[in-house]
């Protein structure tokens, strides 16, 4: 199948040329017609998959120029990282239409938002929260919405925004056309969708938990940490096909640790993203990502969800996630849209729970390569690999005061402090030196 093949105007195949793209993802092609029916639907995809614009394409293809200064499409999408993501595409894709895009989100003024949508827009992108208030707070006509796009719904529940989403829906009109969008269909997005859509046709880019067919996965066998932090780095400085590495850590403190041991071997060539750093650093790591000029970073999960970069080469699993969905949205990152991609994850003896989770999520066993002959392997544990020995409680008797020994006296007299009586007559012939009484004075 061709673009050419679906009703798509020319403005929008324009822009598809120019972007180079000129056969649909199995996901936009099956969208496409559902949504120009104006049926809701729920599509089961994850990044990667071009789910953007397989929702972006049949929206804009029906969108039509007027005055109207309130939006009358409505992406609401989980991180800000999103948000801009979203806009950078609508910006693409309308090249060639009169069209204005508007991203907001939380965590920056809501002023300058207001009066940016006081200009007027036709697409509005925004995170559930700050959407809300900019609402409530009647900086546009939500009214006026006449197509919805909630894009990443299971993650928008993971990270806890129901309430915000709940109330935006009730806010929304009633006539309005909805396009949910999941890489899972967890029970609380079927809750949702029953609550506020019309009868959605479900359209799967490919059964949830089986990973994009493009990505190579392997498996290291691994002791400890600093054997990982070993071979990452191994790999790293031998591999020269690894040029965008995407190194995943379960926490915070792991990225920021392992930021550490290896930014020294790339000045200027390592980047880490998580939720504590910095909007604008954030930005900054995925653009230096997407120039090249970073040939890895690392990041946890939450951040790095969505984040749509091209060419990723590797995806790199520091540690297994314990949650086996996220194994299959991390993997998502490399291998996207019909590129090849690899996926390499260290696994250590205490995490074979989880990678048999996610095997038997996949339905795949994930195939094992050996470690490289000149592997350093260490044998430095961290404080929560070393075995914790139990030891019997031994009471130790103090010896009774006569009992003790002539240490015990030696150090005893010298810390003690002397409080020796010393006699006015004594006192005075030290002073005088002769002694001198009361007596002696008569
Ligand atoms: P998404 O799943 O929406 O995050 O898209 C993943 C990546 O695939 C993005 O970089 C898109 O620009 C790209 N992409 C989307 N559709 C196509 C297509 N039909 N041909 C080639 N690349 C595409």
């Amino acid at each position: 199948m061709n673009f050419k093949d679906l009703n798509l105007n020319k403005y929008l195949l324009s822009a598809l040329a120019d972007l180079g793209y000129t056969t649909p993802t199995t996901i936009q092609g099956k969208v496409f017609s559902v949504v120009m029916s104006g049926a809701d639907v729920c599509g089961i995809a994850q990044t990667g998959t071009g789910k953007t614009l397989a929702y972006l394409l049949p929206l804009l293809n029906m969108w039509k120029y007027s005055k109207e200064k309130n939006p009358q499409i409505l992406v609401i999408v989980p991180t800000r990282e999103l948000v801009a993501q979203v806009v950078e595409a609508v910006k693409k894709l309308s090249t060639y239409l009169s069209l204005d895009v508007i991203g907001v989100y939380g965590g920056t003024n809501i002023n300058t938002q207001k009066l940016e949508l006081e200009n007027g827009l036709d697409v509005l992108v925004a995170t559930p929260g700050r959407l809300y208030d900019l609402a409530v707070a009647g900086a546009f006509k939500i009214k006026g919405i006449k197509k919805v796009v909630i894009d990443e719904v299971d993650e928008m529940l993971n990270l806890g925004f129901r309430p915000q989403l709940r109330n935006i829906l009730d806010l929304l009109p009633q006539a309005r056309q909805n396009l949910l969008f999941s890489a899972t269909l967890i029970e609380e997005v079927e809750e949702l969708m029953n609550a506020y859509f019309d009868n959605p046709v479900k359209i799967e880019a490919a059964p949830a938990g089986t990973p994009v067919e493009n990505i190579d996965q392997v498996v290291y066998e691994v002791p400890n940490f600093y054997t990982k932090v070993n071979l990452l780095k191994l790999l790293l400085a031998e591999d020269g096909t690894m040029t965008k590495v995407l190194v995943f850590a379960a926490t915070k403190k792991l990225a920021d640790d392992l930021f550490e041991q290896l930014e020294p071997s790339y000045p200027g060539a390592a980047g880490v993203i998580h939720s504590n750093k910095e909007q604008n650093h954030r930005f900054n790591t995925v653009k230096q990502f997407k120039e090249g000029t970073y040939k890895f970073i690392i990041a946890t999960d939450v951040v790095a969800r969505g984040i749509d970069i091209a060419e990723v080469t590797h995806v790199i699993n520091f540690d297994v996630p314990q949650v086996p969905e996220n194994y299959i949205h991390r993997i998502g990152r490399t291998g996207r849209a019909d590129k090849k991609g690899i996926s390499i994850t260290f696994v250590t003896e205490k995490e074979q729970e989880p990678r048999q989770a996610i095997e038997s999520l996949m339905n795949f066993k994930i195939p094992v390569t050996p470690l490289p002959a000149d592997l350093e392997i260490s044998s430095e544990l961290t404080e929560d690999e070393v075995p914790k020995v139990y030891m019997k409680e031994i009471q130790v008797k103090v010896p009774k005061k006569e009992q003790r020994g002539a240490s015990f006296h030696e150090r005893s007299a010298k810390n003690s402090k002397t409080n020796k009586k010393v006699s006015r007559r004594d006192q005075m012939k030290k002073k005088y030196g002769k002694p001198i009484t009361r007596r002696g004075k008569k």
